[in-house]
Parts: structure tokens; C-alpha cells; sequence
């Protein structure tokens, strides 16, 4: 296939009588049966087929192929072009089914609908244009943000301000609220007819869901949770860093053959540039088909009622580790966390060990936190701890051990035992507290 033909189902009207049992088959309500015009009736494909194959085994009269994407070659990949970000969006502050406490996830309520004053971009969306500007400047492209969903007016102008030169929006009430198939739909239907080179997605609930659906749809590769990002000046390849076997090493993965090159990445992993609201974006409006209705609808959404903290969010992390010897030494650290405005946080160590839940465990299999200051308490600094914490902008590290890995990366290090160090910080700052009161 060379690289201008379309991907896509091919039906055979010399062979198909239009009997339907590719409708019946095809799990994604892409096949309708049509009249031809003449006496008959034939089967038709609609946008929504994923090439998935399902109808091609269906029809016992072998009227149906697939033509599925192929490598892309080194001519076709100058058909691509610019960076993509999908903007994942969130409610605003303050309307029905957000989470202001901060005690939930806020990537788990639904997306916001016009009636609410619109949709928001959600700071993944940001941090990710941050990542993109800096590869599309590497490239000498366009950054392009690609919203979906319902009341985007506002989100547009955000992302022309955190760095995007384009903005293409799919605004539809049906995408008021997130839909794995009607979202993975549009933006593989714009994929296909704008070719970016690369497209990014926030690792989150949603993008997690969404990215490999997009993937396989346009026949390409996903790294899933990068923790960096580059780009290869030799060949203009994306250069996509993640943690491999363990984490106990950093493999660079490329997608040499294939476009658009696709990765995830986690929240707090990438920082959004400064924003200047006076920036304005080219906003693109694409006519894309939807169907009416997906396949799954969905009917409502339930907070999740945990107590997990909400250490994404936090601007200071108080964390501990194995050293601090006894579960009830986590009190001291809540008691800081608290007189500093923070929140708790820990090793995967001190998490196995019962001494503190799981929903408080940073790192590669835990949190990624990017707090203003992160202070380690007892805590070595293991290759998998550093995965979750290591672009906190200042790393406060209290350990035994002055040679602890910690240390390598810790902004300030206090070689000490930490059951002294943090009840004097308590102390140091209870008397601050006293003498900054009226009474004091
Ligand atoms: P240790 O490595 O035992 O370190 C304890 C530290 O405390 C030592 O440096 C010691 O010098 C110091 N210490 C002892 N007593 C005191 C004292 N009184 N005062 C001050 N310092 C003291 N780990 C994570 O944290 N998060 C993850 O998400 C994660 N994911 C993983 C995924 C995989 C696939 C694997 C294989 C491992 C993962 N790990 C993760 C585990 C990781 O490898 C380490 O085992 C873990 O981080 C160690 O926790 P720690 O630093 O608390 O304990």
C-alpha cells in the first residue's frame, strides 16, 4: 500500500447481497445496510469502524477486506506533521460533581457540560503543551491542543495561553461527557485527516483508556508513561524515556516506521510553561461524522468515597520511609505535614509494611507528586521512589545514612536520625507559630 491510500474497509458490492451478518458481527455499530440504488441492498461502512476485522471473517461471500495501515515510509512520514496534545478537560472549581475538597480524584468526575459554565482543561492538558512546545520548537512546527467535548470556548483560550498555536476543538452536547468510543472516534478521524507527527496524552484514567484505542486505530505505536521526552536531530524521531523492567533502568523507545508517534504521560511529570493570556490560537473546527449514540452510554457517575489523599495536588510532601522503624512514627510526620500546610506521603517500604495506606505511596508504582518542596524522612531513595517524586522543585532528604542515593538528588540534606531531626522542625516551628500570634 503506498502511504497516500486510506487505511479502511473495503465491501465488494459485486459480492455482497446485503444478507447482514456483518452487522450482527461488528461489535462498534460501524455497518448499516443501505438500499443501492437499483433493486438491491448492500452493506456500508460507516466512520466509526476501527478496521477491526470482525466483519471480514462474518461474510461467508468474501466480500469483505481490510486494508490496515503499513509501515510508514521514510516519503510518507514528510506527510506528517506539528505536535498534538489532547486536552483533557475538567469541571470547573465549584460545580456539581467536582471535588474541592481535594479528597477525591478529580480525574474521576465527569467531564464538565456546557450547563456548567463550560469545560476547563485539566493540568495534565497543560503540562503536556509545556512538553509540546519544546519538541515543537525542536522540530520548527506548530503545537496543536485538540479539545473534545461540550462548552470549549473557555478551554481554548487557556490552551492558546499555556502554548498552543492551534486549537481544534469538537464541540458537541453528546460529548458533554467523557465516551471511550465517541472520543476515540473523533480524535482518530482528525489524526487521519491532519497527520501530526506526534500526539500526546495524559496518563490518567481517561488517557490511559483513551490512547491505545487512538493507537490501534491509526496502526501506530504508544509508549505509555514517559517520564522524558525528546526529540532525535538526526532523524527528527521522538525519543521517549520510561522506566523498563522494574525500573531498574531507563529505556529510550522510538517509533522509527509509524506515524503519528503516541505516548502517555503521567501528571506532574512535565511542567507547563509560563501562561500569557494575551496569546491567541488558530481555533480549527473540523466536520467530523459521530455517531448519534455510542454503544455505551453512560447513565451516571459515582464519587468514589476513600479517604485517599490528594498528593498530586499538594505543594508540600512530608514522606517516610522503612527507616522510620514503627508505623506510629507516621504521627510526627502528619503533625509536620499539617503545621506546614502538606500532606503525607510514602515509600512503597513503609506502605508494605501496613504501616500507612497505599493511597499515600509515592513513586513508580505509587503517586507521581511534583510538589514545591518534598521532604524524605528515613527514606533511601530507590531508583522506583525517585520515579514519583524526582521533579518536586525542592528536595528536602533526612537520612542515617550520608550515602544514601537520596542524597544525590536532594536539594538540602540532613544526615541525622529523622525521629530527632522532625520533632525539633515541630518544635522550631510551634514557637514560629507562637510568636507570629496576636497573643504570643
Ligand atoms: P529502605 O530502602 O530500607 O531505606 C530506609 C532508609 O532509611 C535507609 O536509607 C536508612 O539509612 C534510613 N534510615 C534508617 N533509620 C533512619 C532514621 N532513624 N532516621 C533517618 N534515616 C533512617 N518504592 C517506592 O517508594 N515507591 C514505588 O512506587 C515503588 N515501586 C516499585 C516497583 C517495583 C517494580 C519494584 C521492584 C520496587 C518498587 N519500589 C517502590 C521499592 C523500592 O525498590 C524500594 O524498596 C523502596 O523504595 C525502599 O523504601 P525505603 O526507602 O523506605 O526503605
Amino acid at each position: 500500500m503506498d502511504g497516500n491510500q486510506e487505511a479502511g474497509i473495503r465491501i465488494d458490492v459485486s459480492l455482497c447481497t446485503g444478507c447482514g451478518l456483518c452487522v450482527g458481527a461488528c461489535p462498534f455499530n460501524a455497518i448499516a445496510i443501505e438500499a443501492d440504488g437499483t433493486q438491491g441492498k448492500k452493506a456500508v461502512a460507516s466512520q466509526s469502524c476501527t478496521l477491526c476485522g470482525v466483519c471480514v471473517t462474518s461474510c461467508k461471500l468474501g466480500a469483505i477486506s481490510v486494508d490496515r495501515p503499513e509501515a510508514t515510509n521514510l516519503s510518507d512520514k514528510a506527510l506528517y506533521s506539528g505536535v498534538w496534545v489532547f486536552a483533557e478537560l475538567r469541571q470547573p472549581e465549584g460545580s456539581p460533581g467536582t471535588d474541592d475538597s481535594g479528597a477525591g480524584r478529580l480525574d474521576a468526575v465527569p467531564y464538565a457540560q456546557a450547563a456548567t459554565g463550560g469545560a476547563e482543561p485539566a493540568g495534565v492538558s497543560y503540562e503536556l503543551l509545556g512538553a509540546a512546545r519544546a519538541l515543537a520548537d525542536s522540530l520548527g512546527v506548530p503545537t496543536s491542543a485538540v479539545a473534545i467535548g461540550s462548552g470549549l470556548q473557555g478551554a481554548a483560550k487557556s490552551l492558546a495561553a499555556y502554548g498552543a498555536d492551534n486549537v481544534y476543538i469538537v464541540d458537541r452536547p453528546s460529548l458533554a461527557q467523557y465516551n471511550d468510543e465517541l472520543y476515540a472516534d473523533a480524535l482518530t478521524q482528525l489524526a487521519r485527516r491532519f497527520r501530526p507527527e506526534i500526539i500526546l496524552i495524559g496518563a490518567t484514567t481517561y488517557g490511559r483508556s483513551l490512547a491505545p484505542r487512538v493507537a490501534s486505530r491509526l496502526g501506530t505505536g504508544l509508549t505509555a508513561d514517559c517520564t522524558s521526552l525528546a526529540i532525535d536531530p538526526e532523524t527528527r524521531d521522538l525519543m521517549q524515556t520510561r522506566p523498563a523492567f522494574g525500573g531498574n533502568l531507563m529505556a529510550t523507545i522510538i517509533c522509527p516506521n509509524h506515524r503519528p508517534q503516541m505516548s502517555t504521560v503521567r501528571p506532574k511529570v512535565m511542567k507547563p510553561i509560563e501562561p500569557d493570556h494575551s496569546r491567541k490560537a488558530k481555533r480549527i473546527k473540523p466536520e467530523i461524522s459521530l455517531p448519534e449514540r455510542a454503544s455505551v452510554s453512560v447513565i451516571g457517575a459515582v464519587r468514589t468515597l476513600t479517604d485517599a489523599v490528594n498528593l498530586s495536588e499538594a505543594d508540600i510532601i512530608v514522606s517516610g520511609g522503612r527507616g522510620l522503624g514503627d508505623p506510629k512514627n507516621f504521627e510526627m510526620l502528619e503533625e509536620l505535614a499539617r503545621l506546614l500546610g502538606g500532606a503525607v506521603g510514602a515509600s512503597r517500604a513503609a506502605v508494605d509494611a501496613g504501616w500507612i495506606d497505599y493511597s499515600h505511596q509515592v513513586g513508580q508504582t505509587g503517586k507521581t507528586v511534583g510538589p514545591k518542596i518534598y521532604i524524605a524522612c528515613g527514606i533511601s531513595g530507590s531508583i522506583q521512589h525517585q520515579a514519583g517524586m524526582s521533579s518536586s522543585d525542592v528536595i528536602i532528604a533526612i537520612n542515617k545514612n550520608p550515602d544514601a542515593p537520596i542524597f544525590k538528588l536532594a536539594t538540602y540534606g540532613v544526615v541525622g536520625d529523622a525521629l530527632q531531626v522532625v520533632p525539633e522542625m515541630i518544635k522550631q516551628l510551634k514557637k514560629g507559630e507562637t510568636h507570629a500570634s496576636p497573643s504570643g
